[in-house]
């Protein structure tokens, strides 16, 4: 049985993953990568979630 896709995965712009952006502790948003996050997740968590700049290949296209 397949994980329900997160009611807000989108795609990164950079390659094509799907992402889903959560709130850090300092209210930023960030992207994650969308197969750790659960349909209900809404707040990142250091400990199941890994930020899509560490996996992204294109990191360096989000940095301006
Ligand atoms: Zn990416």
């Amino acid at each position: 049985m397949s994980q329900p896709e997160h009611e807000y995965v989108k795609r990164c712009r950079a390659c094509d993953a799907p992402i889903v952006f959560l709130r850090t502790k300092a209210g930023k948003l960030m992207p994650v990568d969308a197969g750790a996050v659960l349909h209900d997740d809404y707040q990142f968590d250091h400990k199941r979630h890994v930020s899509h700049f560490a996996t992204c290949p294109e990191a360096a296209t989000f940095r301006n």
